[in-house]
């Protein structure tokens, strides 16, 4: 109560933001996944790692918008790309070059992706996705896993409140291959599996190798199609998760940062499936979509790829999030705190493990963060942007185990309270 009073009392212009947003927007909000108790910060400006908020309080974005701001706000390349689209016209009424260079550029990263189509979000590259995959085989059900997060939509909780898009959807417990065996065994009408290498917004909770190679295996046995969700897990090298696992799904859906930070999707593939888009066949799947190809985000993404997303940058992207997790986990353990942390390279939770008293404890360390100038996820995620070093790292280290040490009280209150 008293982090949470402090939290208040230093924010007055973020709840002024939040009391106007509340007459226009459902909860003051637009973006669920952004609703923060009691009331979320409203942020002005952005540079590099750092983000300033209503208030003045500046912050290091240990969030990085939910792992599509990876390289950091405004950065030169993207900026500078962008003014020069901005300038040479947008909404040309036509197709352009940029779109041609920035598929050219994701085609040549990633081996399974033969042929790509642009969206504008995650969530409709996955929802073209299955459409294809279902047209493709003329079966209608979709496989998809326990705490899977494909986009607003096609969200799926555990305990089961199921994904709102009209989808004939089985949703299974993720990383069970005997489950997924025995789906297989007793359905024929399966036209694809939806998964994400790590479930990103269900807890960074990473799939095993042999799970996903199971996958892979009843896929192609029962002649279905296998679609990796890399939105999130892309960054973990130049081909994704799917490069550093050397697994080959049919399809694969990208978003997040792949624009460049500005508003982007695509889902690509065997050139077989994806030759059922082309506008010249009789039978051709439909995917329009005004914004499919605007030259903001196509100019922003080639910007990005070709300024910042080399094999080196993500590799040590990847080492510096490892270790990061690691550090965080050691000084949990060795403090005895009920917290722990999971996830794949730059990409993690920190998790409260007294499900009784979670949600006090994630807001605790929230709050305690916040104060001292790190800014992540209620929820405890954070993705690392490039932009934050060896020194942010440390400095969020030591304030994590500042925050253990001067709520042990609480902390153990609450443990014993749990009983
Ligand atoms: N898939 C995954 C794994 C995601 O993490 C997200 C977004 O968080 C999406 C899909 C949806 O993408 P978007 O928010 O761009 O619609």
């Amino acid at each position: 109560a008293e982090a949470e009073a402090l939290y208040v009392d230093r924010r007055p212009e973020s709840l002024a933001a939040h009391r106007r947003a509340e007459k226009v927007m459902p909860g003051g909000n637009t973006r669920s996944s952004l609703w923060s108790d009691p009331f979320p910060l409203c942020v002005a400006s952005g540079k590099g790692c750092r983000i300033t908020d209503v208030d003045g309080h500046t912050y290091v974005d240990f969030l990085g918008e939910f792992t599509s701001g990876i390289f950091g706000h405004s950065p030169d390349a993207v900026a500078t790309a962008v003014a020069k689209a901005l300038a040479d016209g947008i909404n040309l009424s036509s197709h352009n070059r940029l779109e041609i260079g920035l598929a050219e550029r994701i085609v040549a990263r990633f081996p399974s992706i033969d042929l790509v189509r642009f969206t504008n979000s995650g969530t409709e590259a996955n929802l073209m996705a299955i459409t294809l995959a279902r047209a493709a085989t003329g079966r209608s059900r979709i496989v998809v896993f326990e705490r899977g997060y494909h986009g607003g939509v096609l969200s799926f909780p555990p305990g089961g409140s199921a994904a709102t898009a009209p989808f004939d959807f089985k949703v299974l417990p993720y990383d069970d291959l005997e489950a997924a065996s025995a789906a297989f065994a007793e359905d024929g009408d399966i036209a694809a599996v939806l998964v994400e290498p790590m479930q990103g917004a269900g807890g960074c909770h990473v799939a095993s190798r042999d799970f996903l190679l199971g996958l892979r295996r009843l896929t192609e046995a029962a002649g279905a199609i296998l679609i990796f969700d890399e939105i999130q897990t892309a960054r973990m090298s130049v081909a994704g998760c799917q490069g550093r696992l050397g697994i080959r799904p049919d399809l694969t859906t990208i978003g997040k940062f792949f624009g460049g930070g500005l508003a982007f999707g695509a889902f690509g593939g065997r050139r077989d499936l994806m030759a059922r888009l082309d506008p010249r066949r009789a039978d051709a799947l439909g995917h329009a979509g005004t914004f499919n190809n605007n030259t903001l985000t196509m100019a922003a993404g080639i910007a990005a790829i070709d300024a910042y997303l080399d094999g080196a940058a993500l590799e040590a992207l990847f080492d510096r999030g490892e270790a990061l997790r690691r550090d965080l986990q050691a000084i949990f353990e060795a403090a005895g705190a009920p917290y722990s942390v999971t996830g794949l390279g730059s990409i993690m939770t920190i998790h409260a493990t007294h499900a009784e008293d979670a949600t006090a404890l994630r807001r605790l360390l929230q709050f305690d963060l916040l104060a001292g100038g790190h800014y992540i996820a209620q929820r405890g995620l954070i993705a690392l942007s490039l932009p934050v070093g060896e020194a942010e790292i440390s400095a969020l280290l030591d304030a994590v185990a500042a925050f253990l040490e001067a709520r042990t009280e609480t902390i153990g209150a609450s443990i014993q309270t749990v009983g």
